[in-house]
């Protein structure tokens, strides 16, 4: 089953459910404190906090996330995008934690031919909230699921809050066994590669308290409109229906990891190392082309930076692969081609989200042939010491003189074994920093001293016919 049609069977199962179905938000976050929505239920919160009347009592999205903090796993874990997307099914005050949960047992185990996702019922499993007595009941009640495959967690993991005052309350998530030969048995709490997250279902039942962060905070009552909020990921429930081994190998993702094995010439599949490095391409190269598509360009703050990095490590990890030349002239069209069945705008966008990929492509080849040799050079010297770090100075000299962030040195540095004195470093930006305050400030002042000069210096010139009686600077 693509993609695309796991998607619409989504949207028309819940649509005939009764639920609103309501397009995905932009990727840039309308909460000036984070930068990307990280999940379904963003666009909804002001209904969710009672802030504003939702316009339908139940709702439905796929959700387009970006989840930088996800970064670090893409390639390693099977399970992890920093592109996703999140389907989603809302409550608004309607109904709770039976429906949320008939639902989702409905549409899991349904069978393909009616519209479900088909899943055998003996590889799912469960978890709740420690104490949440109710939905481990309405488990056995509604899907027969025997105690053992009814987990209990604790607050990390299944009580969700925004960590302020508020709606909270607990969450319970689906889980499919992948099989023995995919980790140890004993459920999700165990082993969470064997038993894939599919998803969350957060019942928001509680008013919490302030303080306390995430755990250890007052229950202030019963809300008096109780909210649900479900994700799913969309492409976890795709590799799982596409019976490939990860997020990566999808109908959405694989093509250009196919590109980057013509381009190189290595085969995905045979040497562990190359793999995660194709994976990382495909990841970052759709994710890039995402973000660019809802209007990010590249920068050196902010969202910028994270599409910037996202290309820049997308074009590393292809050089790593042995490829010197472009690489996203071919991958970026895979990646858009892929793509396009769910989002037909990133087509007619396409002429101006690629003149933006392959700018940077430029820029930052420049930036690696200017700097490579200055750093491979301080890595071999490095290597050669009992403890090899690059030193501060070294760091914010390629940063300084050739424009390598320093999230660049850390990585190419770290390739080869090498760390890098990042507290030495950070000092001498900041001193780099106040020098260039105390300077503009000097400077503000000679251009403000000048200018009053030139004023007086054009009156008199203009009026040079008459006597001007000069009456000292006032303030201006
Ligand atoms: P995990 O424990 O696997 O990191 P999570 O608990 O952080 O997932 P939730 O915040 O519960 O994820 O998000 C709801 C659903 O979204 C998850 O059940 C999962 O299916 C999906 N999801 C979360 N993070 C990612 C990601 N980085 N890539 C793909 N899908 C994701
Ligand atoms: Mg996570
Ligand atoms: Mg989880
Ligand atoms: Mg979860």
């Amino acid at each position: 089953m693509r993609t695309a049609e796991i998607r619409q069977r989504w949207l028309d199962y819940f649509e005939g459910n009764g639920h609103a179905v309501v397009p995905s938000a932009s990727l840039i976050s309308p909460d000036p404190s984070t930068l990307f929505v990280i999940a379904g239920m963003v666009p909804f919160i002001p209904y969710m906090l009672g802030e504003q009347t939702p316009p339908w009592p139940r709702a439905t999205s796929v959700q387009k996330c970006v989840r930088t903090l996800d970064i670090e796993e893409v390639g390693k874990t099977t399970r992890h995008g920093t592109f996703f997307q999140m389907n989603g099914n809302f409550s608004f005050g309607d109904y709770f934690k039976h429906g949320a949960i008939t639902y989702a047992w409905e549409l899991v185990t349904g069978s393909r031919e009616t519209g479900g996702f088909g899943f055998d019922p003996d590889t799912i499993w469960v978890t709740v909230f420690h104490d949440d007595d109710e939905a481990a009941g309405l488990w056995k009640e509604i899907a027969g699921l025997p105690d053992e495959r009814i987990q209990r967690r604790g607050w990390k993991d299944n009580f969700w809050s925004t960590g302020a005052r508020g709606p909270s309350g607990p969450c319970s998530e689906i889980y499919v066994d992948r099989g023995p030969e995919y980790g140890a048995e004993g459920g999700p709490v165990v082993d969470e590669d064997r038993y894939l997250e599919i998803w969350n279902l957060v019942f928001m039942q509680y008013e919490r308290g302030d303080g306390g962060g995430k755990e250890n905070f007052p229950i202030l009552g019963d809300l008096k409109q109780k909210n649900i909020d479900t994700g799913m990921g969309l492409e976890r429930v795709a590799y799982l229906l596409q019976g490939v081994d990860n997020l990566y190998e999808i109908d959405e993702v694989f093509p250009v990891i196919q590109g980057a094995q013509e381009l190189s010439g290595k085969r995905y599949g045979a040497v562990h190392d190359d793999d995660v490095r194709m994976r990382v391409v495909a990841d970052h190269v759709r994710s890039a082309l995402m973000l660019m598509g809802d209007g990010v360009t590249p920068s050196n703050e902010g969202r910028g930076y994270v599409l910037r990095r996202l290309l820049r490590r997308s074009i590393r990890a292809m050089r790593l692969l042995g490829v010197d030349d472009l690489a996203l002239p071919t991958l970026l069209p895979l990646s858009k081609d892929a793509m396009s069945p769910s989002y037909p705008e990133l087509a007619a966008n396409f002429e101006r989200i690629s003149q933006v990929a392959y700018a940077e492509e430029d820029t930052f080849r420049r930036t690696l042939a200017a700097g490579t040799t200055i750093l491979d050079t301080a890595v071999q010297a490095a290597k050669s010491t009992p403890a090899p770090v690059l030193t501060g100075h070294q760091a914010f000299q390629l940063h300084d003189t050739y424009g390598f962030p320093i999230d660049l040195t850390l990585e190419m540095a770290a390739e080869q074994g090498v760390s890098v004195d990042e507290t030495a470093f950070r000092t001498l930006m900041k001193e780099q920093r106040d020098r260039a305050r105390a300077d503009a400030l000097a400077k503000r002042a000679g251009r403000a001293d000048t200018a009053a000069y030139q004023d007086l210096h054009s009156t008199l010139s203009s009026e040079n016919a008459k006597p001007v009686q000069f009456i000292g600077y006032t303030d201006s």
